[in-house]
C-alpha cells in the first residue's frame, strides 16, 4: 500500500505524523472511505462531498481546493497500482501544542491506499453474519464521519468476544446503525432503514441500495425499527463501503428466517445489482 503524508508518497509503514497532531490527540479530525474496484473509483464524488460536509460540521478547513485533493486521490491510486482497494483519507486539524481551542496551524491530510481483501467479506455476503444490539453511547452528530470511533471499537470487540460477527446500536428503544455500516430490514415487500438525520452516518452504500430497492419495486420507507422489528424480519442486512450488502442471519439470540440466508430473496436482487452497477460504474 502507498501513504501520502501531507507532504509527500510513501510506503504506508514509512509514513508518519506528529506526536502532536489533533487526530491523536483529541481525535480531531475526519475521515473517509472509497472503495477501488478493478482500478475505478466507486462514487468518488458521493464520498467527496461527505468529507466536505464533515469538514464544515466541525468547522475545519481542508488544506486544498477540492481539485488539488481529487489530483493527489488519483497520484495515490496510480502509485498503489492496486486493483481491488480502499482509499483512506484523515484530515486533522493540524499539529500543534496540546491545548483544546483550535490552533493555528493548517490542517493535514493524510492518505492511504491498501489492497482490500475480499475473502472474508465475499464469504460473509453468502453465509449472512450474527449481530448483537447494544446500547447506542456514541454522541448525538453521527452523521459526521468524525475520527473518534472509540464506541464503535468497543462495541465490535465486544460482539467479537461474545461470538458474533458485528453490534448493532439501539438508541431509545430504535435500531441506528452498525459500527461501520447502516441497516436495513424488509417486512412485506417494504424495506425499512433509520432516516438519515443526526443519529446515523450519511452512508454512501444506504443511498446506492436504496435507489437500487425503489429501481426493483420494493417501498422504501425511511422510518426507524426496534429490536424486536428486526428480530421479526423477513429479510435484513447491513450496507457499507467495504463490506457491502451482507445478510443478518441472527439477532442476539434470534433467528431470521430460521436462519436461512438462502431464502433472503430481497437481499439477493439487491446484493446483485449493486454488483451489477459497480462493474457498471466501470465501462462509463
Ligand atoms: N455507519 C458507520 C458508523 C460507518 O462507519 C460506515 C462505514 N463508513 C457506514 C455507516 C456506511 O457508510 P458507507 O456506505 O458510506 O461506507
Amino acid at each position: 500500500g502507498i501513504a501520502f503524508d501531507g507532504e509527500r508518497f510513501l510506503p504506508i509503514e514509512k509514513a508518519m505524523v506528529p506526536l502532536e497532531d489533533r487526530a491523536h490527540q483529541f481525535g480531531d479530525g475526519i475521515y473517509e472511505v472509497i472503495r477501488i474496484y478493478q482500478g475505478t473509483f466507486f462514487k468518488l464524488e458521493e464520498h467527496m462531498k461527505r468529507l466536505e460536509r464533515s469538514a464544515q460540521a466541525v468547522a475545519l478547513t481542508l488544506p486544498y481546493e477540492m481539485s488539488k485533493i481529487m489530483e493527489l486521490i488519483e497520484k495515490a491510486r496510480l502509485a498503489s497500482e492496486c486493483k481491488e482497494a480502499a482509499l483512506y483519507i484523515q484530515v486533522s486539524r493540524g499539529a500543534a501544542r496540546r491545548d483544546h481551542p483550535f490552533p493555528d496551524a493548517p490542517a493535514r491530510l493524510t492518505m492511504t491506499v491498501r489492497p482490500v481483501f475480499t475473502e472474508k467479506t465475499t464469504a460473509l455476503r453468502r453465509l449472512g453474519q450474527r449481530v448483537m444490539t447494544t446500547e447506542d453511547i456514541r454522541w448525538s452528530w453521527c452523521y459526521i464521519k468524525s475520527l473518534n470511533l472509540l464506541p464503535n471499537v468497543l462495541m465490535k470487540q465486544r460482539a467479537l468476544d461474545a461470538g458474533f460477527n458485528d453490534a448493532i446500536f439501539v438508541r431509545d428503544g430504535l435500531v441506528t446503525e452498525g459500527t461501520s455500516s447502516n441497516i436495513a430490514i424488509l417486512r412485506d415487500r417494504t424495506l425499512y432503514t433509520h432516516p438519515a438525520n443526526q443519529a446515523i452516518l450519511h452512508g454512501v452504500t444506504r443511498h446506492v441500495v436504496l435507489e437500487l430497492a425503489r429501481e426493483i419495486g420494493i417501498s422504501v420507507v425511511e422510518k426507524a425499527f426496534t429490536v424486536k422489528e428486526l428480530k421479526e424480519a423477513d429479510e435484513a442486512f447491513t450496507m457499507s463501503t467495504i463490506a457491502e450488502i451482507v445478510p443478518i442471519r441472527q439477532v442476539d439470540e434470534a433467528l431470521i428466517k430460521n436462519g436461512n440466508v438462502d431464502e433472503f430473496e430481497l437481499t439477493h436482487l439487491l446484493q446483485e445489482r449493486f454488483a451489477a452497477q459497480h462493474s457498471r460504474d466501470l465501462v462509463k
